[in-house]
């Protein structure tokens, strides 16, 4: 399995990143993708990337980050694109949840690094929070390219639209809380070829270690909750993910 969404580029929450890949890698989670949210933590991620086999990532301006945003600082962005290992943009989009940047702000970041993802030919990973609608409005304007919605957590409403944009869907955690029926009924209405396992760690931990610190290991829980909902086996389910997460973000194997 592939955990498509992990920050184990946090140094303070995985001070040991080798024993931790360790033990994804026992559990039968063999890649990571390492997000970034802002030039340093994407750094981080690079440098994961570049010592482990198994390790990949994606580097960008997460939205709650973009008071600090600067035009300029897309030039090492792009640079650490250019990296093999670097397999997408992200963690880009909006978040209306929290006020640390204003819209406004968390739009201009957003549309430059658009452009970037475009002129780059690049996958794009999206963080969205309470802005669904306003981030869907966005890409239906622009060219399409390949996108991903990180921990999917829009209605069913928007999971048509971005549907109709050819977006994947990345599922975390929350599909195995048991007030997340209407997460699981969304998500059944999702071909099996567009989801992909994430666990958005050290966040979002999967039942039974919610409330505690998450783990790329932890995958085997979101793909176990997952198989139920698409009424597929364990197996089945774990194949199918990761042909999804190899075809998006271009891993080879
Ligand atoms: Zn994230």
């Amino acid at each position: 399995m592939i955990d498509t969404h992990c920050h184990l580029n946090f140094p303070d929450k995985f001070p040991n990143p080798a024993a931790t890949i360790q033990e994804a890698t026992e559990a039968g989670v063999d890649r990571l993708i390492v997000i970034g949210c802002d030039p340093e933590s994407s750094r981080a991620a690079l440098e994961l990337a570049k010592q482990f086999d198994g390790v990949y990532c994606a580097v960008g301006w997460h939205p709650t980050y973009t008071s600090n945003y600067t035009r300029e600082s897309l030039d090492e962005i792009e640079e650490m694109l250019s990296h093999p290992k670097t397999v997408a943009i992200g963690e880009i989009g909006l978040d209306y949840h929290w006020d640390y940047s204003t819209p406004e702000q968390q739009k201009v970041a957003l549309l430059d690094q658009l452009e970037l993802a475009k002129r780059l030919g690049k996958p794009v990973v999206f963080h969205a929070r309470d802005a669904y609608p306003q981030l869907i409005d966005i890409l239906e304007s622009r060219e399409r390219l390949p996108y991903l919605f990180h921990c999917f957590g829009g209605t069913t409403e928007d999971a048509v639209r971005a549907m109709k944009l050819d977006a994947m869907f990345g599922v975390d955690g929350p599909v195995t809380y048991k007030n997340a029926g209407d997460l699981r009924q969304t998500l059944a209405t999702i071909p099996a070829d567009r989801l992909v396992l994430e666990t958005d760690s050290p966040y979002l931990s999967p039942m039974p270690h919610r409330g505690k610190p998450n783990t790329p290991a932890y995958v085997v829980h979101v793909n176990a909750a997952l198989a139920q909902v698409l009424g597929l086996s364990e197996a089945e389910c774990a194949a199918q993910t990761t042909r999804n997460a190899e075809r998006f973000f271009g891993l080879s194997r």
